[in-house]
């Protein structure tokens, strides 16, 4: 018997009331594994377990092939292995009539470093509830999110209900320094008709994010002991000429005609210095120092013809100071090589998802655009699948003790569930 979507949706709800325990507890427990870059392989284990022995759902892991993926269009270059860092994928096939479209959920397993440690009051591993708040690193990015995922199609399965069309459900690795985990699960053929990623956007969709690229410069000096200063020239202090210069190549891009999704940021185009390594002794002259940063940029350009500005800017700087016009930095880049999104709202994916969110919550989707990227990149440029974020409320994303908002994941939960019903269509079984 097929389901009409509104017939089923009380139900859904209901069940996920029921099983609210135990999402929390499933997000306590993938909130305990540190899976910061490198180190995604044992909760992807434990989800890639769970998928098959608790959902049910056929599931494959599998480590990137970077040979393979370098080739594609939205690849980012790296620096390091994929051993043992496996991308997770769950297919819920479609039993019955496919009566609907099929749909992707997906989220990143990846989380940044909680360093420094001393910075936080509860244990970033520690997955703590206080009140309606859970914390630790990745609990808001965006595992919180996951859950959600998880419970909405969890609660439509134990309800003996089928989806009309597949759903595929992705946990992958690297969303936070180049998204090739979710280039790798595409490549493998994962693909459906629309993708939803839960980040921690407030209950809002996203309409545009930014380009990022990760820029790395070398700058040599004279090293000496300090007593002969004069004679020396400071790596330290030569970078600083570089990094001054990166500051006035953020006032200059932000002082361009915004693009419409961007009118509203007063300051869309972030530029930081992340990392800056140099020196072991405060009595030496340090002879090498290496920087990176991150650089935004707008939609519609081609993340080259950024890492060529970039270039051209800080050896435009360079050439203005003696020591480096001699003595080149060396400028390369790894990491993101993301490019910008900007959607048009009038697809079918977010009128859907206006839809749930009103159902569930009562009140009007809003649209954001976001000066950060996401995985949603790969998906609407290079593979032509409509893809937005919608995920919970939570704060200190990537600082001391962040949270999710209990409530929200709930939420969340139930307007995925309140989505599939719509853009998927039920069966029962
Ligand atoms: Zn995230």
């Amino acid at each position: 018997m097929q389901m009409g979507p509104d017939g089923s949706l009380e139900q859904v709800l209901k069940k996920i009331e029921e099983l609210w325990d135990e999402e929390v507890a499933f997000l306590q427990d993938i909130g305990r594994y540190p899976s910061t870059l490198g180190n995604e392989g044992a909760v992807q284990e434990f989800i890639a377990s769970y998928f098959e022995n608790n959902l049910e759902i056929e599931t494959d892991k599998f480590v990137p092939d970077i040979d393979k993926i370098s080739m594609l269009d939205g690849f980012s270059h790296v620096e390091w292995s994929y051993q043992d860092r496996p991308v997770v994928v769950g297919r819920w096939r479609n039993q019955g009539p496919q009566i609907g479209k099929s749909l992707i959920l997906q989220g990143h397993i990846d989380v940044v470093s909680p360093e420094p440690l001393s910075f936080w009051k509860y244990d970033p591993w520690g997955s703590t509830i206080v009140g309606n708040k859970m914390y630790g690193r990745g609990i808001q990015d965006m595992k919180s999110g996951i859950a959600a995922m998880v419970f909405a199609l969890k609660a439509i399965k134990e309800l003996g209900l089928n989806p009309g069309a597949d759903i595929l459900m992705k946990t992958v690795i690297e969303e936070e320094c180049t998204g090739n985990g979710t280039l790798a699960a595409i490549d493998r053929g994962y693909v459906a008709d629309g993708a939803l990623i839960p980040e921690p956007f407030g209950l809002t969709a996203l309409q545009a994010q930014v380009g990022v690229i990760w820029v790395r410069v070398k700058v040599k000096g004279a090293g000496a002991h300090v007593e002969r200063a004069d004679r020396a020239v400071n790596a330290i202090e030569k970078a600083y000429v570089l990094i001054n210069a990166l500051a006035e190549y953020r006032q200059h891009i932000n002082s361009r005609l915004k693009p419409f999704n961007f009118t509203k940021h007063a300051h869309p185009l972030n530029v930081n210095v992340g990392v800056i390594k140099s020196g072991d002794w405060p009595s030496n002259v340090p002879a090498e120092c290496t920087f990176e940063a991150r650089i935004g940029f707008y939609p519609g350009t081609d993340y080259r013809e950024i890492q060529n500005e970039v270039k051209d800017w800080l050896m435009a700087a360079a050439k203005n100071d003696q020591w480096l016009r001699e003595v080149e930095p060396e400028i390369s880049f790894y990491g993101f090589e993301a490019e910008g999104v900007s959607l048009d709202n009038n697809i079918d994916l977010f009128k859907v998802l206006e839809q749930a969110h009103q159902q569930t919550t009562g009140t009007d989707l809003k649209y954001i655009s976001t000066t950060c990227t996401t995985d949603i990149r790969h998906y609407n440029l290079y593979y032509g699948i409509p893809a937005t974020c919608y995920g919970p409320v939570g704060g200190n994303m990537h600082g001391a003790d962040e949270w999710v908002d209990l409530d929200s994941v709930k939420k969340v939960t139930q307007t995925y569930a309140a989505f599939i019903l719509k853009w998927c269509g039920v069966n029962r079984s």
